[in-house]
């Protein structure tokens, strides 16, 4: 059976525990990998400080054209890293393509390293005096990785953290790691020297040895929201910087003048791409007044009903399997609990099999109207295909949905009415708002990051607020008298007044 290993200087080593690598598509195990423990990541953070201070100092204009180099070999090797990405996630090849491609984005923002590392500069702040302040690297640098992007996530952090000049250890999720093991070995083909990017397996134990470890110095977590609320406290409890991004139930928003038609075609994508795994799906929508509800609901039963589930090589599919068989009971027990609260089952994805497949892991897709802000299965996050629909009687009821609710990652508001998405934007008590766009995950040269109970730390991911969390900012305060007296007293505070 196929093994995946930790991509660590010096080798692999041997490994005492296994994880299954599932096949979604058709069930079953495709693979196995190796779990690690607190010696293997000893190891790495070994390998981490050795390589560490010699790429640190290497200019920044090098370390970016590695991020060229990277770039260029990612995209050359596109196809089979895309269909390798499916084969373990699920989700169809067009969309794992999406995957890289929003991946690569980001290294595409780390090749302007040398622009934006460049600090702050003031001359002559008091007589003979200039300050100057520069960024820092932090030393080694951890990313702890959710399965649904395996590719992206990765890369938010680690092209930021390695371009700055720190060591990064990426700890992927142990259910489809074999895309980010390429991607390490792509940085060591492109040039990056060893050590600066590895990659180490596992699970909560390797995550724990992590937390504790105390030569590194930042943590960046994206997951579920209790895992990344514990790996916030546990990290900053031990003196680390740590950003953990945690869960999300976006609503999209439906005022009365909206094009429904391509509302349509915008939900169905953002409710049911990646079968609904995704941080920013719009698992909730919010059609205001009645009269648009069921105009929105009319128009909403044909196009789901016309959805196509594939495998993720059937380039017709709109969308795969979800992950692991635990999943989807999971996502089959959240429809049951929905039904159960009294929302009406419009559309029933349960049961859904493929022929040819039929031990893959599909769910169709599924459809509730009059949910509630009550229900469990309204405030708790399904991740799976399932839309929905949460009726409000007017504007206000609206927004205070999705500013109420537990999560605060996306938001969509869908309408012609410039002021209602300006007012909405600007009210809304949520991170990252979409006015006519479903799923508003910034551009990399943006930056990344949810509110409430998706995020839990000060920074975000990627762009500028990526270069801060990977770095420290130092400030040198210089003076080079004239070498006449000052006569200044030297017992108070000095101040340049
Ligand atoms: P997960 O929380 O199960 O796993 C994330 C990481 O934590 C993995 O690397 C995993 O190995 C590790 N982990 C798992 N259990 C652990 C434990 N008990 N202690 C310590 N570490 C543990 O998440 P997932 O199922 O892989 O990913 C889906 C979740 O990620 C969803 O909730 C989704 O909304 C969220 N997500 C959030 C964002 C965002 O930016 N806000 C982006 C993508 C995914």
């Amino acid at each position: 059976m196929r093994q995946i290993d930790h991509h660590i200087v010096g080798g692999a080593g041997g490994a005492s525990r296994f994880g299954d690598i599932l096949d979604p598509n058709n069930g079953g195990i495709q693979a196995r990998v190796a779990l690690g423990d607190r010696a293997v990541l000893d190891r790495a953070v070994a390998a981490a400080k050795a390589a560490q201070p010699g790429w640190a100092t290497t200019n920044p204009q090098r370390r970016a054209r590695v991020m060229f180099e990277f770039k260029r070999l990612v995209e050359a090797n596109l196809n089979e890293l895309a269909e390798l990405l499916a084969s373990e996630h699920g989700k169809v090849v067009a969309d794992a393509r999406g995957d890289l491609q929003r991946g690569l984005d980001v290294v595409e923002f780390a090749c302007g390293a040398p622009h934006v590392l460049k600090g702050d500069y003031t001359i002559g702040a008091g007589p003979g005096i200039d300050v100057y302040s520069m960024r820092q690297p932090i030393g080694i640098g951890v990313g702890i990785t959710p399965f649904n992007f395996p590719a992206m996530i990765p890369l938010w952090m680690g092209a930021i953290a390695t371009v700055v000049g720190n060591a990064f250890i990426l700890k992927p999720s142990e259910r489809d790691p074999s895309v980010p093991v390429r991607l390490s070995e792509l940085f060591l083909e492109a040039g990056m020297p060893e050590g600066i990017f590895q990659v180490v397996h596992g699970d909560k134990e390797m995550v724990d040895a992590i937390l504790d470890h105390p030569d590194i110095g930042a943590v960046s977590f994206v997951g579920s929201s209790d895992i990344a609320h514990y790996v916030y406290n546990r990290g900053v409890a031990n003196g680390k910087r740590v950003q953990a991004m945690g869960g999300a139930k976006n609503h999209g928003i439906v005022m009365p003048d909206a094009d429904l038609d391509q509302v349509v075609n915008d939900l169905t994508g953002a409710a049911f791409g990646s079968a609904g795994e995704r941080c920013m799906a719009l698992p909730v929508v919010v059609p205001v007044g009645e009269d648009t509800a069921n105009r929105l609901r009319a128009k909403l039963i044909p196009a789901i009903e016309a959805l196509r589930v594939g495998v993720s090589t059937d380039a017709e599919a709109h969308y795969g399997p979800v992950v692991t068989q635990a999943h989807k009971d999971k996502v089959e027990g959240w429809i049951q609990k929905c039904a159960d609260e009294g929302a009406e089952l419009v559309i029933d994805g349960r049961g859904f099999t493929l022929q040819g497949h039929e031990k893959g892991f599909f769910v169709g897709p599924t459809l509730f109207d009059h949910v509630t802000a009550d229900m469990e299965s309204y405030k708790e996050e399904i991740f799976g295909p399932v839309l929905q629909i949460v009726r409000a009687p007017d504007f206000e009821t609206a927004l205070e949905l999705p500013s109420k609710h537990q999560y605060g990652n996306g938001v969509a508001i869908f309408t012609r009415n410039g002021h209602a998405a300006r007012e909405f934007a600007a009210r809304v008590n949520v991170g990252m708002v979409g006015i006519n766009v479903p799923i508003p995950v910034p551009v990399a040269y943006h930056t990344f990051g949810g509110w409430k109970r998706s995020a839990f730390g000060d920074t975000n991911q990627h762009g500028m607020e990526g270069v801060k969390f990977w770095t420290k900012v130092k400030t040198v305060t210089a003076r080079w008298p004239d070498g006449s007296p000052d006569g200044g007293n030297a017992f108070v505070i000095p101040t340049m007044g």
